[in-house]
């Protein structure tokens, strides 16, 4: 068999691959040259792919309990759960709780049965706890969740700023044009975190603000490029509406060491073809979506944006993240970047044919399960993602589940701590054996294809959804054959984007073949920079958002250490797939907390030891590693290990509950907490 173009399961760069089957459980993995996110580069995690193929572990066929059942049995039992919760406490007691990982089409089928049919809007995903800041950023500064720049953006610019993320590690192909790009034409790298990690380690400056600092160091550089005189006039007058009193108001303390922000100024104020990229280091936080604004209003006031190496450039983890928030798969959004004024409602209920249109946005992640401890959401479907480990407070999660009537998963693992709480398990297709396309965070649209046969009586996501809504009554709205089928009709349904102002557009993939989708080369919808057209906003112009940086913490005797969390280069998520690969496994053993040496001798913390981390939501052991990485006072833990696993550790339950107010999205990287020597 020749090789089969396909794209990488793990992160929100999208890189191509060459898969080579031989009709066995094996494939051989090579970089795609000819795909534009990564030109045949790949990272670990991409290049041992095929080692995380085989069956074991994997939920091969759907159980009811501990019984296995037939699939006819287990849709009636999820049909008759949903149907029941409906009739006896409304459309709001049931949710959705899906994934990144789904791909489009899976995304499109449970947003429409869920806003279309069942009327409620209770349909969040795990991007949440990813993008979700970045999303109200680009939706307040100029109205639609559009991300303004290109890959190649970073190869064409003079000045890179990296603002909390380890890309060497969690995006490393687009961490290997960052490289390519300042050995071929001198860029310069500048990192904004607080610990000084891999990436951080090889920039040409690293800013170690404190956690939560962004908005103010962004605030206080546009304060500076104010009184430099580096704004463009221009361009703010034509093209931006900024609030009265915005000038006048503008904090000009930027937290961080003088001299290092002099460095910084300098090096923006010389550098119009600047890019900042920004990732959870920025979007988690209590703060998260003032950050995303604070970036974009100084792009916006000096005019980097909307040309080849400038512009905020948010990078997504997950690698379908950008194909859910396009369909709709936030509990924010309605459909194909469509909101809930009047009219928008009653395009999409044309389109979808439907009466039961929901009304409202739904709950988001946190709000979501705080709705099923407390009873009002009674039957929650759970696809491809493990909410159990990897929500903040996750011990409050699992007690939610516990305490839930009807709990449905849609997994590839058999027994996931999520899939545990279940009453209904359905068998998904992995990576390698569903077909469809995912969207990365340039607004590429690549096919994933299928590699593999379904294994036992597994199916794909789409057609499970697809078949609980003919359970349902709405078979006649739910009625495809293929994937291609539902990518077309969500294709057309672009178009109701277009006519409402937004740049989201496949409408041109609406009458496509079945060859012709399953030949899909990937393409970029909106073209390098959308915006450089107009800013879809009522008047076409961008908003300069008034921003303030999170209130100040006051010192909590109890807990007075910050905890942050993050990746490991190797590891992804939960560990379901990367986990199954030994040579994975050789980068980091176990998950270890990470000390400065001042704290380790303060708590008598022995560099190998074992220390309980605890905050007021859990405790946790893990093994110390002292590291001048971190702030004194600042602690990390990987998010990856679960229970189920060696190494003991739980991140999810450690990390603090409280959400940015616009977008909802989780504060991870800054929980208070205390350590302990075991
Ligand atoms: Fe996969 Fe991301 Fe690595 Fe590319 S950079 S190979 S998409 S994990």
């Amino acid at each position: 068999m020749g090789a089969i173009r396909t794209t990488c399961a793990y992160c929100g760069v999208g890189c191509g691959i060459r898969a080579e089957v031989d009709g066995t459980r094996s494939v051989a993995i090579a970089g795609d040259p000819d795909h534009p996110a990564n030109r045949g580069r790949l990272c670990s995690k991409g290049t041992h792919l095929g080692e995380t193929v085989g069956l074991g572990g994997r939920l091969l066929h759907p159980m009811v309990g501990e019984a296995r059942v037939s699939w006819n049995e287990a849709l009636g039992q999820v049909a008759s759960r949903m149907r029941a919760c409906i009739e006896r406490h409304g459309p709001d007691s049931v949710a959705f709780y899906v994934s990144g990982q789904l791909l489009t089409e899976d995304y499109y089928v449970a947003n429409k049965l869920m806003k279309g049919f069942v009327g409620s809007a209770n349909i969040d995903t795990n991007s949440r706890l990813c993008m979700a800041s970045a999303v109200a950023a680009h939706n307040r500064a100029w109205g639609e969740d559009v991300v303004p720049c290109s890959y190649d953006d970073i190869a064409a610019a003079d000045l890179i700023l990296l603002v909390g993320s380890n890309t060497a590690w969690c995006h490393p192909v687009a961490w290997q044009a960052m490289e390519a790009a300042r050995e071929r034409r001198g860029t310069k790298l500048v990192v904004i975190d607080p610990r000084r990690t891999e990436t951080a380690e090889r920039a040409d400056l690293h800013i170690p603000l404190a956690p939560d600092g962004d908005t103010a160091l962004f605030t206080a550089l546009l304060a500076e490029m104010a009184r430099r005189g580096a704004l463009d006039d221009a361009f703010l007058r034509d093209a931006c509406s900024v609030p009265p009193g915005f000038w006048d108001d503008l904090n000009h303390d930027p937290a961080i060491d003088r001299a290092l922000f002099a460095r910084l100024a300098d090096l923006f104020a010389a550098s119009p073809r600047a890019i900042t990229m920004f990732s959870q280091g920025a979007n988690q936080s209590v703060g998260g979506t003032d950050k995303g604004n604070a970036i974009i209003n100084l792009h916006l006031a000096t005019g980097r944006i909307n040309r080849p190496g400038a512009g905020p450039f948010s990078i997504t983890g997950q690698p379908n993240a950008m194909g859910g928030r396009e369909v709709g798969g936030l509990a924010s959004t309605l459909a194909c970047h469509l909101g809930f004024s009047a009219e928008e409602r009653a395009s999409v209920a044309r389109f979808w044919g439907t009466d039961r249109l929901c009304r409202e946005p739904g709950r988001k992640a946190v709000d979501l399960f705080r709705a099923v401890h407390s009873g009002k959401v009674r039957f929650v479907w759970i696809m491809a993602t493990n909410p159990a480990v990897s929500m903040p407070d996750a011990g409050f999660v699992r007690e939610a589940l516990a305490r839930c009537p009807h709990v449905v998963v849609s997994d590839v693992i058999a027994q996931t701590d999520t899939a545990r709480l279940a009453h209904v398990r359905l068998p998904a297709l992995a990576w390698g054996e569903k077909d469809g396309t995912v969207t990365n965070s340039e607004r590429r649209v690549s096919r994933q294809r299928r590699l593999f046969p379904a294994p036992g009586e597994a199916r794909a996501d789409w057609r499970i959804v697809a078949d609980v809504a003919a359970r349902m009554g709405w078979g006649e709205s739910f009625a495809w054959s293929s994937p291609a089928e539902v990518f077309r009709e969500y294709a057309a349904m672009t178009r109701l984007a277009r006519e409402h102002g937004k740049h989201l557009d496949l409408a041109e993939w609406a009458g496509c073949s079945d060859c012709e989708y399953e030949r899909m080369p990937p393409f970029q919808w909106g073209g390098p920079h959308p915006l450089a057209r107009r800013f879809p906003t009522a008047d076409g112009k961008a908003r300069i958002v008034a921003v303030s940086p999170p209130a100040a913490r006051s010192p909590d005797p109890d807990f007075p250490l910050r905890l942050n969390t993050g990746r490991y280069r190797d590891q992804w998520h939960t560990m379901t797939r990367t986990g199954l690969s030994p040579r994975l496994a050789h980068h980091r053993r176990e998950p270890v907390v990470e000390v400065h040496p001042a704290d380790a001798r303060r708590h008598r913390l022995l560099d190998g030891g074992l220390a309980r981390v605890e905050t007021p939501f859990g405790a946790e052991l893990f093994r110390v590693a002292t590291s001048e990485g971190q702030r004194p006072g600042e602690i990390f833990v990987p998010m990856h290990w679960t229970d189920m696993l060696a190494g003991g550790g739980r991140t999810g339950k450690l990390a603090q509950p409280a959400t940015d107010p616009h977008s909802g999205q989780p504060g991870f990287k800054n929980t208070p907490a205390r350590l302990a020597r075991v």
